[in-house]
């Protein structure tokens, strides 16, 4: 059984400027008990509207939530369950928590909430604290302490009661890449320990990628893709999530009798296979990770080095492929010099239909309300 399961949420706002949005279109989803998922997309595709949903501060326009077998909303039978009552800990973006309390008065709220005797209260912050590396800050307030400890206090004070789940929503983004990263670790370890199962809110892939067990990508209000972090970067369904995860480089083609040209130029083919996807379309969009383009001196699609960047880890190259301009990374072995010919050859390669930036229109819109 899933722990936490959705069954055709959705969520619409409706805003007098600026109409309607349905934030959260249909979701189907079910995350399994210890498992560390994680919801990934651009700023106002959904995350928080979700999670909201599911902690029970936001109501369902249509649907049904379960946790662990138990109905906590369900629109149609008017069923709704309160977040104190859901048994969840929850750590938002910004640093809720409040200023005039003392550290340990802010970790014990939740349990003075449940009325939870005093010693036991005493017993549990401790442990709370121990585990978040507080010890010892007990009476010093939040605005003594940075921005990484303070997020360990909102953190300490979600595991207090000792939730089944954690819901955090973008937990690290107001910290330095550093303190990101470290935390991010901790985060792991505390999950490790406990067995929590965590829904981690991020729109940094590289940070999801690195605590996920499995993401769901989503863009404007609906799921795109669920999978493992590594099948999610090598199978991305569509241009979206290849884009989204890691540097893509993407090539404009036209196809005429089974040969591949790039956009703009008719007179030099890109060798590579075409796949069944592309069968019977003129127009397609070629996509390769920066890594996996080959260049050298003499086989592929012959160009010259426009731009060369000198990079930490490898060097970027970037190359004309009809009118369009494409990123090369290479080992720094590899050297060749701007205004150099050379060759291109496209190791590996997935094709997308070329759907143009249609849908770029309606993510600014959604990010402005
Ligand atoms: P994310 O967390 O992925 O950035 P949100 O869940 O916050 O996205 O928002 C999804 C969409 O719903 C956005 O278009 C946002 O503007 C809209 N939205 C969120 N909350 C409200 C609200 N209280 N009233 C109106 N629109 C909202
Ligand atoms: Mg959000």
């Amino acid at each position: 059984m899933a722990q936490i399961e959705l069954k055709h949420v959705k969520k619409v706002f409706s805003e007098k400027m600026l109409g309607s949005v349905v934030a959260v279109d249909d979701f189907n989803l079910e995350i399994e008990e210890g498992e560390c998922f994680s919801f990934l997309g651009p700023s106002g595709c959904g995350k928080t509207t979700t999670l909201r949903m599911i902690a029970g501060f936001e109501d369902l326009s249509e649907g049904e939530i379960h946790l662990c077998g138990r109905p906590v909303s369900i629109k149609s039978k008017n069923l709704y369950i309160p977040p104190e009552d859901r048994g969840l800990g929850m750590v938002f973006q910004a640093f809720a928590v409040w200023p005039h309390m003392n550290i340990f008065d802010n970790v014990a709220f939740p349990l003075k909430v449940q009325k939870v005797p005093r010693l036991e209260i005493k017993k549990r912050v401790e442990q709370a604290l121990k585990h978040t590396n507080l010890t010892g800050f007990e009476s010093l307030y939040p605005g003594n302490l940075s921005g990484g400890q303070q997020q360990r206090i909102a953190l300490a004070r979600a595991i207090v009661t000792n939730p089944k789940v954690l819901l955090l929503d973008e937990p690290l983004s107001n910290l330095d890449p550093k303190l990101r990263e470290s935390m991010r670790f901790e985060i792991k370890e505390l999950q490790k320990k406990f067995n929590f199962t965590i829904i981690f809110v991020t729109h940094d892939q590289s940070e999801a990628m690195a605590l996920s067990d499995r993401m769901m990508v989503m863009d404007m209000g609906k799921i795109v893709q669920i999978d493992t972090p590594r099948n999610l970067y090598n199978k991305p369904i569509n241009r979206f999530v290849h884009n989204f995860l890691g540097k893509s480089t993407f090539v404009k083609v036209n196809l005429r009798n089974n040969k591949v040209y790039p956009d703009g130029d008719m007179t030099q083919t890109i060798s590579c296979k075409i796949p069944e996807n592309a069968a019977g379309k003129e127009k397609m969009v070629i996509a390769a990770r920066p890594n996996a383009i080959n260049l050298n001196k003499n086989t592929g699609f012959k160009t010259k080095i426009e731009k060369r960047v000198f990079l930490t880890d490898c060097t970027e190259y970037y190359v004309k492929i009809g009118s369009q301009l494409l990123m090369i990374q290479t080992p720094h072995r590899i050297v060749f010099s701007e205004g150099e010919e050379c060759c291109v050859e496209f190791a590996e390669t997935m094709w997308y239909d070329d759907d143009g930036n249609a849908a770029e229109e309606e993510r600014n819109r959604r990010q402005l309300i």
